[in-house]
């Protein structure tokens, strides 16, 4: 368990961002949770999020050389991180990923666990396809589950091509460990989105 800087509420470390701070007193996001050096941690949560800001990171300075305003830099070195992160593991599943409404309509048939990323602006055609789609897999007592991303440009960038507005990822077996912490790293992103 981990204390948040912001709301001092404590929480299983694994759903907290991590931070440290250099010897220029920057603090930086550490995904990994394995940077060396004391962590400072944060929850993902929005409204909490939302609240945070340099005159608050005052009070780090009492254990803390941090340098000060650096807030709005912050959320943009956690945006940028994440990005990295979700595109290093999104593409190592490319090969094995349905990507585009076909290839995931046709997934939908297969018997195991998948996870969905969909784009915010697939089109309302392509949603209620996709919603008759899992519910048949439900139905048939088939997990799936459905995440929304940030746009289809966005999620195409993570592939390597201009635009995919759906991909099913495998999220069986081995593959559902990778798939809990996509499924984490793309609620953080679109908590960070929504905050910057
Ligand atoms: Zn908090």
């Amino acid at each position: 368990m981990r204390t948040c800087m912001g709301c001092r509420e404590s929480k299983p470390k694994q759903q907290m961002l991590r931070f440290v701070v250099d010897g220029e007193g920057v603090l930086w996001p550490d995904l990994m949770q394995k940077a060396p050096g004391r962590g400072i941690y944060h929850c993902m949560q929005e409204q909490c999020l939302r609240r945070m800001n340099d005159k608050r990171l005052q009070a780090l300075k009492a254990k803390f050389s941090i340098v000060l305003p650096q807030w709005d830099d912050v959320l943009q070195r956690i945006t940028s991180n994440l990005q990295q992160q979700l595109k290093r593991m999104l593409s190592r599943q490319r090969t094995t990923a349905a990507i585009g409404r076909d290839a995931v309509m046709h997934r939908l048939w297969n018997n195991a666990p998948l996870m969905l990323l969909r784009a915010v602006d697939a089109g309302d055609a392509l949603v209620r396809q996709l919603d008759d789609g899992l519910e048949k897999r439900t139905q048939a007592g088939n997990k799936s589950l459905l995440l929304t991303v940030s746009s289809r440009h966005w999620l195409g960038e993570m592939f390597g091509r201009d635009d995919v507005a759906i991909v099913a990822l495998d999220a069986a077996g081995s593959a559902a460990a990778t798939v809990k912490k996509l499924q984490v790293y793309c609620v953080w992103y679109g908590c960070i989105k929504g905050v910057g």
